[in-house]
């Protein structure tokens, strides 16, 4: 049985650590091939990025290389697939190889695309790569008063982020000793705070404590940079002096030309995580189209499930595990404080009044995530 995964990221890497564990046995015979792709030799820490714009992290401390976090029984290749050819059971890579697969995982996450809205690159900070980080926090830095406005495409990975950010800033501010200059807005593009109705409702109390104001049903329309302002569909304008943007996200621009989803979301069914229509594909992390947050947590509950019915499939078994919408997020507050959400389909959150002791958690949670990343629980 050859199972090929797509993506080397917290999904991909996870699920290959914890099939390489289950299989070890049909690995060493040969009987089975665990093979991985991926676009990148090093695998970024992404959560980490929001401390690069806020200064307190470097680029440096984010990365590792991905064959020493693999299981030696895992073939790793960094060789990005360029077309899936789903009928062959077939995927072609940069390289110009082909590789022939019993079992597909795709797992190539989420990008951000600035450009969808006209103005929006060339103006607006963001936190979400490398680049756009640091040159957040050389603005961040700089800025020493006026109006900072937040702003954002749904989805987009990480739901927390954008609120952890808006208090995370405020904290810099406060500590900076300029917060009377600053003026915050942090905008949504739905009816409330969040897209999760308890974690709005958490928000604006948090919002209310630190003076920080919203703008409810606000979806980007476009940037106007010279005059410094944000216009939204619903034809409100919006003042700036430094503006963060989560911008739009789409899968894999791989995903989009092979017609596997609209906006490189794949169809996914929300229980087996296969994809609709195709049983030997399976779709986890940011890439599926499921109404859940995309988040690492999320990939990593995923996997944990695949690995089980992966793992069962190549034993002759049927599937034996459903994925509930399993989803769990910090949401870091500032002060040395921090809060949660933990929900699933069913279940929706009741993030905590924000304590130290759950920061502290937050704190060690990130500390483990590389060995967590081995499949270790
Ligand atoms: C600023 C920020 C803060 C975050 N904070 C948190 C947090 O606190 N908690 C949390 O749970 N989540 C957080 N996230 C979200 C989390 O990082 C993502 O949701 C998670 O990484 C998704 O996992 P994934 O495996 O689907 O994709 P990724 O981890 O993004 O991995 C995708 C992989 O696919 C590879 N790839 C792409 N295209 C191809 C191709 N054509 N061929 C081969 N390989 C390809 C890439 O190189 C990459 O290795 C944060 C994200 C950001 C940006």
């Amino acid at each position: 049985m050859r199972i090929l995964i797509v993506g080397a990221g917290i999904g991909g890497t996870i699920l290959a650590n914890l099939l390489a564990r289950r299989l070890r046995e049909d690995l060493r015979r040969g009987g089975v091939t665990l093979t991985v792709l991926s676009a990148s030799p090093s695998h970024l820490y992404q959560p980490g990025l929001l401390y690069v714009a806020l200064g307190e992290m470097s680029p440096a401390e984010l990365y590792r290389d991905e064959r020493e976090l693999l299981d030696p029984l895992v073939r790793f290749e960094v060789d990005p697939v360029t077309d899936f050819m789903l009928d062959a059971k077939k995927v072609a890579t940069r390289s110009g190889a082909v590789h022939d697969y019993d079992l597909l995982v795709i797992a190539t996450g989420s990008r951000t695309v600035p450009e969808e809205v006209p103005g929006l690159a060339g103006n607006a900070h963001s936190f979400y790569t490398e680049d756009a980080a640091l040159r957040m926090c050389r603005a961040v830095q700089a800025f020493d008063g006026g109006k900072v406005v937040i702003v954002m495409g749904v989805p987009h990975k990480c739901p927390m982020a954008p609120l952890e950010m808006t208090f995370l800033l405020h904290e810099q501010f406060v500590r900076r000793g300029i917060e009377r200059r600053v003026d915050m807005l942090y905008t949504y593009p739905v009816g409330r705070l969040h897209s999760i109705e308890n974690v709005a409702r958490w928000a604006a109390v948090e919002f209310d404590r630190r003076g920080i104001r919203s703008e409810t049903f606000f979806n980007l329309a476009e940037v106007d940079g010279a005059n410094r302002l944000v216009r939204s569909e619903e034809g409100s304008v919006v003042e700036y002096d430094l503006l963060i943007a989560i911008p739009p996200h789409h899968g894999a621009p791989e995903i989009e030309r092979a017609g596997l989803g609209a906006r490189g979301w794949i169809p996914t069914h929300r229980r087996h995580l296969t994809m609709q229509g195709q049983d030997d594909v399976y779709v986890i992390g940011d890439t599926t189209n499921l109404p859940i947050s995309k988040a690492g947590s999320t990939a990593r509950f995923q996997a944990e499930l695949l690995c089980h019915n992966i793992a069962a499939r190549v034993r002759g078994c049927s599937m034996t595990r459903s994925y509930d919408g399993k989803v769990f997020c910090f949401i870091e507050t500032g002060r040395g404080r921090a809060s949660y959400a933990s929900f699933n389909y069913d279940e929706p959150p009741e993030p905590p009044s924000p304590s130290r002791s759950i920061q502290m958690l937050k704190t060690l949670y990130h500390r483990m995530y590389w060995a967590s990343l081995k499949g270790l629980p």
